[in-house]
């Protein structure tokens, strides 16, 4: 069963298709790359599957159940941007907790998302401190649970965004274009990071580059999108090997 069915998924914004009828199974645990030039509707796709926008026609299915009339919230995966939008007020650590600040605290005690909490509240607190850590020593940001964002560096943002997805404990991570907004060199290394999370968790992930070597390296499938269709779905080297036409080689084949 796949962990992610799309389903004959369509989609225009006024006379342009911008999804033209797109067809894909993600195996459970798989790190599937969609890559394909700007504008040819990647982040669409994506945002159909988060539930942050509508199809206007076909179905997406998690874990085999059809999800289209869950809103975003109840189909267990997290997001992550390439923009952060970390709240700036909070520190490292109220930035991770806040999904599961949402998920155990009631509406009067959430928020604020700081201040005093009844005492029960108190107890559910020292358990989502305990889940906060947790996650920020295995992103190694434990020691910058008290810094605020705009003190922190870009691949540091980027790893506190992480963090706040991973306590959701989604069976599924969206990633659209994390790392674009990083230089080269944090880039490449962010890359390693990404892999090795995607190992040590074993979970789906769904991630979005138009960056071809981004998706040669990570990727155990890579689908090529261009203009709205998959052109290709296959393992890295076989995309690279044997291209499946003359845009997709031209594609993969040109310099960044
Ligand atoms: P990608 O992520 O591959 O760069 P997008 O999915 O963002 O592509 O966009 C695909 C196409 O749809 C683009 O032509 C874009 O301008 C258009 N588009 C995306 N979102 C909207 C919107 N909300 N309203 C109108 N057009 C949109
Ligand atoms: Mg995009």
């Amino acid at each position: 069963m796949a962990a992610v069915g799309i389903h004959a998924i369509q989609k225009s914004f006024g006379s342009t298709d911008v999804l033209k009828s797109i067809d894909l199974a993600i195996e459970d645990g798989e790190f599937m790359t969609l890559v394909g030039p700007s504008g040819c509707g990647k982040s669409t796709l994506l945002r159909i599957i988060a539930g942050l926008e509508a199809q206007d026609a076909g179905s997406i299915s998690i874990g085999g159940k059809a999800v289209d009339d869950r809103r975003p919230s109840a189909r267990n995966l997290a997001m992550v941007f390439q923009s952060y939008a970390l709240y700036p007020h909070l520190t490292v650590g109220q930035n991770i907790a806040v999904p599961l600040r949402m998920r155990n605290l009631s509406m009067t005690e959430r928020l604020p998302l700081v201040g005093r909490l009844s005492p029960k509240a108190a107890g559910k607190k020292v358990e989502i401190d305990r889940q906060v850590r947790r996650v920020a020593e295995q992103l190694d940001i434990a020691h910058l649970l008290d810094r605020k964002p705009k003190q922190l560096s870009g691949g540091q943002r980027q790893r506190v965004a992480v963090g706040r997805a991973m306590v959701r404990d989604p069976n599924v991570f969206l990633m659209d274009e994390p790392l674009s907004n990083l230089d080269a060199k944090l880039r490449v290394h962010m890359r390693t990071e990404i892999a090795d999370l995607h190992r040590s968790l074993g979970t789906t992930f769904i991630y979005v580059t138009h960056d071809q070597a981004e998706a040669m390296t990570m990727s155990s499938r890579i689908a090529v999108m261009m203009e709205g269709d998959l052109i290709q779905v296959a393992p890295p080297a076989e995309v690279y090997d044997d291209p499946a036409d003359i845009r997709v080689a031209e594609f993969i084949g040109s310099p960044k």
